[in-house]
């Protein structure tokens, strides 16, 4: 595999970029080798500098469902850009978008556009603060919700695969108010509550949790979140910034059936452009500056280049309703070839991870939509658990899947994201892929 022109281009990011990078897991550490540097994609595939050519189930870690550079919405895009790149004032995509996440989700009454997840989840809490008067969140360990300060507190995702678990520069003040639990544990949070009590102003919580690797909810998990914030006057935010419009086209509520009073949405919803939303309960969302005193803002929030992207991607989810089935299919059988391999894996949806657990019996369990489980057997439900993991086999199993041309996430502990552009054909061949993968392992 050719690489000259990508460690050139990482010498020289090095000199100028932290890591080389502009958001940390690029970096390819956690994998012990550096990155390729992307000259373009199509479809399922990305073409590096040097042209070897990956079939891709990072999908720009989300946004990808359809997989990249989809006519469809270059084309729109491209005609939006025509019109000019940004005004400061109001556009009609901005309520067109409105629109559509409303249909998809119709607890999302009010909801405001923003140009990142981290902006969407931080604004999102901020609101629950206003509207409850009170100070406190509880937050699950292992569950990211982007960089600010007061959620990089026990996070998953890149903080992960660092040497310290929470990051430098956050004021004890903020830890102090964001109590953490254990994810699929309802004692934990019970307790946090009744230590806590009048002032836990939400929960906030991955519904399918995706940044320690995928760990869906135990039956009954969400249910209880649901209960215990409606008794103690909280509310319940779902950060909904991977799974919104990629479990279903109502996110975690339609796939769960369960409700929450603040939805956070990223990725998806932006088609691949930097846009996020946030948005529920009218009555709550009415704290949000002008019409409250929340205050929150932002110059480039509803882009109308973004939105375009946004909203072209959503109506080809909505028009094509097979296509939640086909992922969803397509997952299963990586999982399943995952599986025969002895590693235990989790999914949901097009969400999948397969854990290098030490030790692991292919007779325990799999944690998936419906919590099946083998009597007495293990699963990953938590971020203690997915800790466990064999980082180094996972490294090397990591290399020999991009060798092979296939680019999964460079961490343990990130999802597999499987895009409308993996043909049954392309899957065929990565179970392949992960056959010969994971066995060399062994020997
Ligand atoms: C990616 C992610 C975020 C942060 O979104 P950015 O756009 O990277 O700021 C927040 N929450 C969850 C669940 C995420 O996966």
């Amino acid at each position: 595999m050719e690489k000259r022109k990508s460690e050139q281009l990482f010498n020289r990011a090095q000199q100028l970029i932290p890591g080389g990078v502009n958001s940390p897991v690029r970096a390819f550490r956690a994998v012990g080798r550096h990155p390729f540097f992307v000259e373009r994609a199509q479809g399922p595939w990305l073409i590096d500098a040097d042209g070897n050519r990956y079939l891709d189930y990072v999908c720009s870690w989300g946004p990808g469902i359809l997989g990249h550079a989809h006519p469809k919405v270059i084309e729109a895009v491209q005609q939006a850009c025509e019109k000019g790149l940004t005004f400061g004032a109001p556009t009609a995509g901005e309520v067109e978008l409105a629109e559509l996440i409303q249909a998809c989700v119709p607890d999302v009454e009010l909801v405001r556009l923003v140009s990142s997840g981290t902006e969407a989840v931080m604004s999102a809490v901020r609101v629950a603060r206003g509207f409850t008067g009170r100070e406190k969140i509880i937050k699950f360990a292992g569950n990211y919700h982007g960089h600010s300060d007061g959620l990089l507190v026990k996070a998953g995702s890149g903080l992960m695969t660092q040497s310290v678990p929470d990051s430098a520069g956050v004021p004890a003040g903020y830890a102090a108010s964001t109590l953490t639990a254990v994810y699929n544990d309802e004692e934990s949070v019970s307790r946090l509550m009744e230590e806590n009590r009048g002032q836990v102003a939400a929960v906030v919580v991955e519904p399918v949790a995706a940044n320690m690797g995928v760990v869906p909810p135990k039956p009954g998990f969400l249910e209880f979140l649901r209960r215990i914030t409606e008794d103690e006057g909280a509310l319940l935010i779902f950060d909904e910034v991977i799974t919104g419009f990629r479990l279903a086209l109502g996110g975690a509520t339609e796939y769960t059936g369960v409700s929450a009073d603040l939805h956070t949405f990223g990725k998806i919803v932006g088609g691949g452009m930097p846009l996020a939303a946030y948005g529920g309960r009218r009555d709550i969302m009415s704290c949000v500056a002008p019409l409250g005193a929340v205050y929150q803002a932002g110059t480039l929030s509803g882009n109308p280049v973004a939105v375009t992207a946004g909203i072209t991607t959503l109506k080809i989810l909505m028009e094509d309703r097979g296509i939640y089935e086909r992922l969803d299919c397509r997952a299963a059988k990586l999982a399943e070839a995952y599986r025969q391999e002895g590693l235990a894996v989790n999914r949901a949806g097009s969400l999948l991870s397969a854990f290098f657990v030490p030790g692991w019996d292919s007779a325990d369990g799999a944690a998936d939509r419906t919590g099946r489980q083998k009597e007495g057997g293990r699963s990953i439900e938590n971020y203690e658990d997915a800790c466990g993991c064999d980082t180094q086999a996972f490294a090397a199993y990591f290399n020999r899947m991009l060798e092979r041309g296939i680019f999964v996430a460079p961490s343990q502990f990130e999802a597999m994201f499987v895009s409308d552009a993996h043909t049954d054909a392309l899957i065929e061949m990565t179970c392949e892929a992960i056959r010969a993968s994971v066995r060399q392992g062994e020997t």
